[in-house]
């Protein structure tokens, strides 16, 4: 076919996904979140932050802990999925405005999970990494209207979800025509009752070989215990991974929501200290 007129090269992507495949294409792909804030091709990009948003002190105690350390993406859920609806679900679109508005004071991006279609649109302007949850990561109409919105999107793996299964879904929201897609390894349920899920670090390799999309690894829901995350967290670095989202809160003993596995500031701060020095190490 290469022959013809106007064909440059010709590849066959054999594999089940197509667009986000190293087979269409070759380099890494990097995210650009504006003001100098990337994801992907080169830098270790560390995204952190409480896992419910709670109320604008604890907002604004974050804020100014990421900005003592560097760090430019807060994560915070508004829209919580939880286990039991009697569980608290987060603050809604208010506390995401909330959220946004104290963040982006102090040039802070904003990542934060979105649960279902109909909040997209309003959400927008407050977010610039939407979150897909593992409970949503094969909800194909949400993948879908993503595919269609100009705001990268962060893809957790499904709780029980094969990587061929996350790379498909990748597909969906890449091939609508949303390039922005980062991929996140948060854990998987198995047989294992030792810890809250089976943090996969094989699949950073094998993500980064077979896809061109950056990859993040989530320590925190991934062992689920504070004392093994920072453990975890520089494995990831040293897997290979384009970026960590990481759970920290002033009082995890007070947290709203997944307390056990979110670190304290101090905790937090020695960790990122060590995965700053581990990420300027040539490991190749
Ligand atoms: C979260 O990031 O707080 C969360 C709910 O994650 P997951 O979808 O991986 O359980
Ligand atoms: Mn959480």
């Amino acid at each position: 076919m290469s022959h013809f007129d106007g064909v440059k090269d010709v590849h066959r992507v054999t594999d089940v996904y197509k667009l986000v495949s190293r087979s269409w294409r070759v380099g890494p792909t990097r995210i650009d979140l504006g003001d100098g804030v990337t994801i992907g091709g080169g830098a270790m990009t560390i995204m952190a932050g409480p896992c419910s948003i709670e109320d604008e002190k604890q907002v604004a105690e974050t804020v100014d802990f990421l900005v003592s350390q560097g760090i430019h993406v807060m994560r915070g859920g508004a829209f919580k999925p939880r286990s039991s609806p009697y569980s608290f679900r987060g603050l809604g679109l208010e506390g995401l405005k909330m959220f946004a508005s104290i963040a982006r004071a102090k040039k802070i991006k904003v990542i934060t999970e979105v649960l279902d279609v109909s909040t997209i649109e309003p959400m927008m302007e407050h977010v610039d990494i939407f979150q897909v949850g593992a409970r949503n990561s094969q909800n194909f109409t949400l993948l879908d209207e993503l595919g269609k919105v100009d705001k990268p999107v962060l893809l957790k793996r499904g709780l029980s979800g094969t990587l061929e299964e996350l790379l498909q879904s990748a597909e969906y929201i890449f091939s609508k025509g949303n390039e922005k897609v980062i991929l996140c390894e948060r854990g998987i349920r198995t047989y294992e009752k030792a810890y809250r899920n089976t943090l996969d670090l094989n699949a950073v390799p094998y993500l980064k070989e077979k896809s061109h999309l950056p990859v993040v690894v989530d320590p925190s829901h991934g062992v689920g215990i504070r004392r093994y995350v920072p453990a975890m967290a520089l494995a990831g670095t040293v897997a290979g991974a384009d970026g960590l989202l990481i759970e920290t809160h002033k009082c995890p003993e007070e947290a709203l929501s997944d307390g056990a596995q979110t670190l304290s500031f101090q905790e937090a701060s020695e960790l990122f200290d060590k995965i700053k020095k581990l990420s300027q190490l040539e490991l190749a």
